[in-house]
């Protein structure tokens, strides 16, 4: 017979694992099916493994641009790659012996194994099948490859994840947030780096005074950004290297080609057919403002919904909030995906909140839209030789100046946001920020001080 739950949450990443020990709290009878690692894709080849290489990639520029004009005489034998990816591993392990702790002491039940839809009440594992009440689907996304001969050339994020040593030579395709991270990671520890991206610029649905500013930094730190570059067909020479064929005629020789061209949802593998969930063209679940699908008892959180944002934070809420809802009696909870502050771990750091200059003025008008800037060299590098811009924004809207969009690039900028999106959430206003008192001397208090 089927052991029944009350609540099987399908793919132990972010959603799942949230939703999970949150309904087991309030005392749910819960199962977490999971066929690879606990943590899916942020713990284990997204968010954490990135955020290390990246801080190893601070520590590589706080050496080689910054370390001599601070007076230290530096002289680097090598950079160990494989001793930071060691560390990085056992960091995660650890992570993964916390994950099942918390679920155990929650008695959540993890089974380990690829789940697929029997019905809309059971699940098949291993062979065995399980019921439940309700079932949540967060199986998350995977890199998608493109469709040009020989692509199979090149690795996507999770085999750049797996790399054992570092590539001396690297082409990065794509224009997102894990291209420009991973190119700007690999470029910072001495990888001879090459972005390649389709059109005019990288990250093209962010601000112009970002984008123009990371632009700027690249010229000047790497990576080498090449633009219009569409890939044609990629060849694997003789001698193991591999060239990359473009659209324009040009061509490009390197040794590690990455794609970053995206990700797709990976629900075409679970027979979501069997269980009547619908699904859009492309694959995303579709769901109401409650994370409900059209099956009732069928709920879906995170990268594979039909409209959300590709977040670890937007999966976790999403499925705290359903099991409040679910669990808790709270039948108005919901996850609200407005204005969700974002960081891309980029060289420097990018932070944003809100509308760009040009959301603004298509939302409320040109009349209605008034915007901040502050530019200045970050002071961490006014000492040094090599200096680097840091450059903010505040897009304000209305007669009070509500800020309706915040904007930075710079050093330390990724830690600077979290804070003003609180703010932006309550609606504060120009002269809300204004009336506090600036922290002296940082970055951030250019947010407050903005004339
Ligand atoms: P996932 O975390 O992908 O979890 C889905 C899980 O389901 C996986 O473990 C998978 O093995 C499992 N699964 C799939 N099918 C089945 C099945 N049939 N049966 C059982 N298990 C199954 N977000 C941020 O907020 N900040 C960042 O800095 C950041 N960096 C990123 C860097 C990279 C390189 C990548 C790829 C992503 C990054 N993200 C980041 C995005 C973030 O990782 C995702 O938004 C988040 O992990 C989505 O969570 P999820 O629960 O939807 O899916
Ligand atoms: P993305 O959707 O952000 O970017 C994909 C890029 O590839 C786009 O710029 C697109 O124009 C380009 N592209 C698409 N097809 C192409 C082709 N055939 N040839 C060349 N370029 C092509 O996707 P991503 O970078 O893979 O990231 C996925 C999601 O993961 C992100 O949207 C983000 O939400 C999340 N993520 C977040 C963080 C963070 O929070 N710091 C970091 C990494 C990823």
């Amino acid at each position: 017979m089927a052991k029944h739950f009350d609540y099987i949450c399908i793919g132990g990443g972010s959603g799942g694992i949230a939703s999970a020990n949150r309904a087991a709290m309030y005392g749910a009878k819960v199962a977490i099916i999971e066929a690879k690692a606990l943590g899916g894709t942020c713990v284990n080849v997204g968010c954490v493994p990135k955020k290390v290489m990246w801080h190893g990639a601070q520590i590589a520029e706080a050496i080689h641009l910054y370390a001599k004009d601070y007076g230290f005489n530096v002289d680097v034998k090598d950079f160990n790659w494989a001793k930071l990816v060691e560390n990085r591993e056992a960091y995660i392990s650890r992570i993964h012996t916390s994950y099942d702790n918390v679920l155990g002491n929650n008695n959540v039940e993890v089974i380990n194994g690829f789940a697929t839809f029997v019905d809309a009440k059971t699940i098949a594992v291993n062979g065995e099948h399980y019921t439940a009440d309700h079932i949540l689907i967060a199986v998350g996304g995977e890199p998608t490859i493109p469709n040009v001969p020989g692509a199979e050339h090149g690795i996507d994020s999770n085999g750049f994840f797996e790399l054992t040593a570092q590539p001396k030579r690297t082409a990065i395709v794509g224009a997102g947030y894990i291209a420009v991270e991973i190119a700007g990671v690999l470029s910072a520890l001495g990888t001879d780096t090459h972005l390649f991206v389709r059109k005019e610029s990288p990250l093209r649905s962010f601000d112009p005074m970002i984008v123009d500013t990371l632009v700027e930094v690249m010229a000047a730190e790497g990576p080498t950004l090449h633009t219009h570059s569409i890939p044609k067909e990629v060849v694997k020479e003789a001698d193991g290297s591999i060239t990359l064929h473009f659209e324009d005629g040009k061509s490009h020789n390197t040794d590690l080609l990455i794609w970053a061209i995206g990700r797709h949802p990976t629900t075409d593998k679970i027979n979501l057919q069997a269980a009547g969930v619908e699904t859009n063209a492309r694959g995303y679940i579709k769901v109401d403002q409650y994370q409900q699908t059209n099956i009732d008892g069928i709920y879906c959180v995170g990268d594979i919904m039909e409209g959300g944002i590709e977040l670890t934070p937007i999966a976790v809420k999403a499925g705290r909030q359903l099991s409040e809802r679910l669990f808790n009696n709270k039948p108005e909870a919901k996850m609200d995906y407005k204005l969700v502050p974002t960081v891309v771990f980029s060289h420097p750091p990018i932070g944003t909140i809100g509308l760009t200059t040009q959301e603004a003025i298509d939302q409320y008008g040109e009349d209605n839209v008034k915007v901040y800037q502050s530019g200045f060299t970050a002071m961490y590098t006014a000492v040094t030789t090599h200096r680097q811009p840091c450059k903010m924004k505040l897009v304000c809207a209305g007669d009070d100046e509500k800020v309706v969009g915040l904007h930075g690039i710079g050093y330390t900028v990724d830690e600077m946001i979290q804070g003003f999106g609180v703010a932006i959430k309550m609606g504060a206003t120009k002269a809300d920020f204004d009336s506090v008192v600036a922290i002296h001397p940082t970055g951030s208090e250019e947010f407050v001080t903005m004339r």
